[in-house]
């Protein structure tokens, strides 16, 4: 057994007239997440924690925002390259447990079809995929609607 747990964190700003990709799913708002690429929080902070659990840097070192090729790219395309770095050196993902803070919308209704995204890029079961949310009851920048966060917490173990 050779067991390698990781975090990772992400943020974003929302503004009026953007997508709002969370998890891979694009969700109904009026606002949308501002990034070089499709701004996804959750899957950003999944990539981190996996990245994290093997010492390999962090997604600004792999997926640079400077890069023209990652301009509004599909975040589950990234996570795809990630998971890649993971089982070239020898790991699978275990589960994984996330979190995402926001004030509006509500966003558990849409967590099934982030899970089954999730599931299918990390080839995991959904019941090995862990998606929350929460609001941070209308204090700071989560709060005034002006940005999003996520939490990812990955466990991989040797093949
Ligand atoms: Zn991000």
């Amino acid at each position: 057994m050779s067991y390698r747990v990781g975090s990772g964190t992400d943020f974003h700003r929302l503004e009026p007239g953007r997508d709002l990709w969370i998890g891979g799913v694009k969700i109904p708002h009026f606002m949308g997440a501002v990034g070089h690429s499709d701004a996804d929080v959750l899957l950003h902070a999944i990539c981190d924690a996996l990245l994290g659990a093997l010492c390999l840097g962090d997604i600004g070192i792999h997926f640079p925002d400077t890069d023209p090729a990652l301009k509004n790219i599909d975040s589950k395309i990234l996570l795809v390259k990630t998971y890649d770095l993971v089982k070239a050196k020898g790991y699978y993902v275990v589960n994984i447990d996330s979190t995402i803070c926001l004030e509006k919308p509500k966003i558990m209704p849409h967590a099934g079809a982030m899970k089954k995204n999730i599931s299918a890029i990390l080839e995991i079961g959904e019941n090995d995929i862990s998606v929350k949310a929460t609001t941070t009851e209308k204090m700071g920048f989560a709060g005034r609607e002006e940005g999003l966060f996520a939490y990812a917490t990955a466990l991989l173990n040797k093949k």
